[in-house]
């Protein structure tokens, strides 16, 4: 069954349509690139997504800490996933890059800090 996404993967955001053929494979237009098409494969057979969120952080200026999966993982975890970083308070100082949870779910993913934050 056709089916029509926005592709993620820069700003310009074009309109696709994937339509399964019978050999396995995707017809893909809307593209403006070639990446679109790679995209569309992914959503259709395993749809990933990173995860941007923020986690408690105590002895710091602020009470939350930007994070961010270091990879995406699939979709259909990202609830669990979230359960999971729900559950992680880090202490200060933090930088950048910093893994504040390590193998997320088992995914050999690792949850790292995307910004700095200095004790006070
Ligand atoms: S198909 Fe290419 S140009 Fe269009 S949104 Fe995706 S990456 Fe950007």
């Amino acid at each position: 069954m056709k089916k029509n996404m926005t592709c993620i993967v820069c700003p310009i955001g074009c309109q696709l349509t994937v339509e399964p053929k019978n050999d396995g494979t995707f017809e893909v237009t809307g593209n403006g690139c070639k990446r679109g098409p790679k995209y569309a494969y992914a959503e259709m057979t395993n749809p990933t997504r990173m995860i941007p969120t923020t986690v408690v952080i105590k002895n710091a200026m602020l009470p939350r800490l930007p994070v961010k999966t270091a990879q995406p993982i699939p979709k259909g975890q990202i609830f669990d996933a979230m359960a999971a970083i729900n559950q992680v308070v880090v202490e200060a100082p933090i930088k950048t890059g910093d893994v504040v949870l390590k193998n997320l779910l088992g995914l050999g993913i690792d949850v790292v800090s995307t910004r700095t934050m200095n004790k006070c």
